[in-house]
């Protein structure tokens, strides 16, 4: 039987749907985690502990292990673990993402500049340090302009600004978010043009560096700032045909510029008047629980696909289900402790919703954004127009009391 390692950080929403997915394939499954389990021990070829930041110790320890259970495949299912996925997988002399392309698509800098280089559509940029004149600063910028960090995710820490006032505040901001994350604190960001215009994502995978779309989603809520929190994803996207073939040109051409050539990627861009401008892509797929919405030929998961084109690139990938999907990632309404919810049932009666996942736990303390990188949960929609999928998931919505103390 074939074994695929599967890199499922402790914090991942997805390793059920990756276990499931290796159980339907019926291939043998190595989960490896930052954290020892305790039954390792007990199950040595199906558990492993790796310190993903510590990519040779890593490679080595797979190594090691690879003697006695092989391993065909590596599967990333987070950011976080991209680039390590791609340095073991480079060890093991599996066919991946190379460990450079991997880093660069994690690093929003090097993607603006390899953009630029290979002149594909991307927002103008300029690097800053949090120890630069402000002011000076703040009066050389082209306003609207985005402040952001170099690697966070999750819109974390990205704020649009108007005018230079609003800009000092921004970088203040942004200076105390990074202040608070683990590890060596970062002393440079970016800002970028604010580029104007409806947002889309794309969902792929490559081939030897070949992309096959697997799904466009159009962003149905205006994503106009001062901060960018994700809201609605619909499947299929209502843009005419040569706007969806521009895009999936340009993501193409994107994944190129980096690098990346194997496995599944995830874009986001916006539509500006002259054309597609890509913001991101990533050699992952959807995070959260999003792939939940996709199901492809009889019903397999896009954790199947992706799983199925690990351990063989020459399998055929049936198309998306025509249906039209959508999900609703649940925005935080206030800070504070999670108190109560209420409305689930009468969220769930309405037509059309699918599923109704909550991740928050009570009593949870709620950070929005831009501090926060959290949702309260995320609802699934299905009908026959992505219009009544979009209605949907807001009917339910709107049934939903999230009670917070401050
Ligand atoms: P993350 O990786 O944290 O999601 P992104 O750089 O993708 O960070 O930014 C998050 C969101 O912020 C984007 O989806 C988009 O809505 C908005 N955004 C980021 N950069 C720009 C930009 N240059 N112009 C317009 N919107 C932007």
């Amino acid at each position: 039987m074939l074994r695929v390692l599967l890199l499922l950080p402790t914090t991942t929403y997805r390793t059920e749907a990756f276990l499931s997915a290796a159980h339907q394939l019926e291939v043998d499954v190595t989960v490896a985690s930052e954290h020892p389990n305790t039954l390792e021990h007990l199950n040595p070829s199906a558990l492993l502990t790796l310190d993903f930041q510590d990519l040779p110790g890593a490679a080595a320890r797979v190594m090691e292990f690879s003697r006695d259970w092989p391993i065909d495949a590596v599967v990333p299912v987070d950011s976080q673990v991209v680039v390590v996925a791609a340095t073991i997988a480079e060890a093991l002399g599996l066919r991946h993402n190379s460990v450079q392309s991997a880093a660069a698509a994690e690093d929003k800098h090097l993607m603006r500049q390899l953009f630029e280089q290979a002149g594909v559509s991307s927002p103008r940029y300029r690097l800053c340090c949090l120890d630069e004149d402000r002011a000076d600063l703040a009066a050389r910028v082209e306003y609207p302009c985005v402040v952001k960090p170099l690697s966070l995710a999750a819109s974390q820490g990205v704020m649009r600004a108007d005018d230079p006032d609003q800009f000092a505040a921004r970088v203040e901001r942004l200076e105390a978010i990074l202040a608070c994350q683990d590890g060596e604190v970062a002393e440079e960001f970016l800002v970028e043009q604010f580029v104007e215009g409806p947002e889309v994502a794309l969902e792929g995978i490559l081939t030897d560096g070949a992309l096959r779309v697997l799904a466009l989603f159009d962003k149905p809520d205006a994503l106009d700032g001062p901060f960018f929190e994700e809201t609605i994803y619909l499947t299929p996207s209502g843009l005419a045909d040569d706007v969806q073939q521009g895009i999936a040109r340009l993501v193409q051409q994107a994944a190129s510029a980096l690098g990346l050539t194997d496995g599944p990627v995830h874009a986001e861009l916006r539509l500006a008047t002259d054309g597609p401008v890509v913001l991101e892509v990533h050699g992952r797929s959807i995070g959260g629980l999003c792939s939940r919405l996709l199901t492809f030929g009889s019903g397999l998961s896009l954790e199947e696909l992706i799983i199925r084109h690990a351990v063989d690139q020459e399998v055929e990938l049936p198309a998306r289900q025509s249906e039209a999907a959508g999900v609703m990632m649940i925005p935080i309404p206030a800070a504070g402790r999670l108190e109560e919810i209420r409305g689930l049932e009468d969220a769930r009666a309405v037509a059309g919703i699918d599923d109704l996942t909550i991740t928050a736990h009570l009593g949870q303390q709620l950070v929005p954004l831009p501090e926060g990188s959290q949702y309260l949960g995320f609802l699934f929609a299905r009908a026959d127009q992505p219009e009544a999928v979009e209605r949907a998931l807001r009917d339910a919505h709107e049934r939903l009391e999230f009670v917070v103390r401050p």
